[in-house]
């Protein structure tokens, strides 16, 4: 079923990125798109979104598309809760893992806006009680750019001596379940531990990084604000995010879905193990639903693509430039033509390999939690067109942990909403 959901109605298509909070638009007019392709691409989108669910016995999945700033379609399926046979609905909110980056990044780009850091500082710069780290025994700096782009060398979950492994989550350190009341006392989870390559000359993904790098936020505020308030301040705050916090587990969350995990597609589902997020907020702790994820993708994307000139914005949460360098490569990640910006992964525009299809560049992030897996993924205009709010933007989030091929659900989905985009520049698709 088609759902276009307007919560306020413009007549003006500009006014989008205030602190007033995001405002979903219908479409121009319904001559914008076919509806009968919309009801089309729904159904298919339907179909694949069930496929996932099924092929992965995931519990329950919540999923959410926007066309050209319009809540275009959004569906759950399945149950948020097994045992109380409560369904998965968009507005269940779930995990979002290391979506949480990108929100952190956001918090980062505010104060290089405002002139209190450069991407290129050094973190001593901001916080000269840290220790110095090594790498080889030698004492070496680290940037604020490394670290959101994971090329300081501050390692992930596993440590030296560790045994090696291929999943994450046999990792002890994901199953963390010690609160910890500061940024500060859970950076002693590894800032004593040697850097595993020199800051600058490779990738290593590390959610530890931005454990770092929200330490240094709280210094750079210079307001005695913890991550926690200013994250809340300047980003969920400013956006009217209702429903996104950072995770406290014993708080009570409207909507909060349980989480799962089963040990093969064989085996039956089983509840996760508790843990508590409070050592890796910047990188994954935060709590969201499809609906607040769509409004911070919209707002980024329609605030990378507003030309001041014609802005009727009468304030933005970030300047075009600043989201343009935050969704540019600057390192090559282990997947073919993927890169890393700063809290974001960037895909450049490539040719698939089943047909003469192109697949145009987009921009998102994954999360793999305890009990979770999500993405949130933007494919903005590819033309420069006239409209801020051009672009697809789909967020998947599901309650269970390492499921499969929703990077590949996600841009599938995408693609089919892009080839009925009301941009002349997708009709070559
Ligand atoms: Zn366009």
């Amino acid at each position: 079923m088609v759902a276009f959901t307007r919560l306020y109605s413009l007549r003006k298509p500009f006014i989008l990125c205030v602190t007033t909070g995001f405002l979903w638009t219908k479409l121009n007019n319904d001559s914008d798109i076919d509806q009968e392709k919309l009801k089309l691409t729904v159904n298919q989108a339907d179909l694949i979104c069930q496929g996932f669910k099924e092929k992965q016995g995931i519990p329950g999945v919540s999923i959410g598309v926007t066309m050209h700033g319009s809540l275009v379609w959004k569906k759950g399926y399945g149950l948020a809760d097994i045992e109380q046979r409560v369904p998965c609905t968009p507005d269940t909110v779930m995990r979002i893992a290391s979506i949480s980056k990108a929100f952190t990044t956001t918090l980062a780009a505010q104060f290089v806006e405002k002139g209190k850091l450069n991407w290129d500082d050094t973190i001593d710069k901001h916080h000269p009680d840290l220790p110095k780290f090594v790498y080889e025994k030698l004492p070496v700096s680290i940037t604020i750019r490394q670290l959101a782009s994971h090329t300081s060398g501050v390692r992930h979950y596993w440590k030296k001596g560790e045994p090696e492994t291929d999943d994450e989550f046999n990792l002890p350190e994901y199953y963390i379940t010690r609160s910890y009341s500061t940024v500060a006392e859970s950076l002693s989870i590894f800032l004593n531990d040697e850097l595993l390559h020199q800051p600058g000359t490779s990738w290593l993904y590390t959610t530890h990084g931005y454990t770092l790098l929200s330490a240094i936020l709280e210094r750079i505020s210079n307001d005695k604000r913890t991550f926690v308030q200013l994250i809340e301040d300047l980003v969920i705050k400013q956006l009217d995010l209702h429903h996104t916090k950072l995770e406290y587990p014993d708080e009570i969350v409207s909507n909060r879905s349980r989480y799962y995990c089963r040990r093969s597609l064989k085996e039956g589902l089983r509840h996760v193990t508790y843990v508590d997020l409070s050592y890796k907020w910047a990188g994954g702790g935060m709590l969201s639903n499809i609906n607040d994820l769509l409004i911070f993708a919209n707002t980024l994307l329609q605030c990378r693509q507003t030309k001041s000139i014609d802005s009727q914005l009468t304030k933005q949460l970030l300047k075009a430039e600043t989201i343009r360098e935050m969704w540019s490569p600057i390192v090559a990640t282990k997947k073919k033509n993927t890169f890393y910006g700063l809290g974001w992964m960037i895909t450049k525009e490539q040719s698939s390999s089943i047909n003469e299809f192109t697949i145009p560049s987009h921009i998102y992030h994954t999360g793999g939690a305890v009990g979770a897996t999500s993405i949130l993924l933007i494919i903005p205009c590819s033309k420069n067109c006239s409209n801020p709010r051009c672009g697809i933007c789909i967020a998947i989030l599901t309650n269970l942990q390492s499921a499969r091929d929703i990077y590949q659900t996600a841009l599938d989905i995408a693609l089919l909403f892009r080839q009925i985009s009301p941009c002349s520049s997708h009709s070559n698709l």
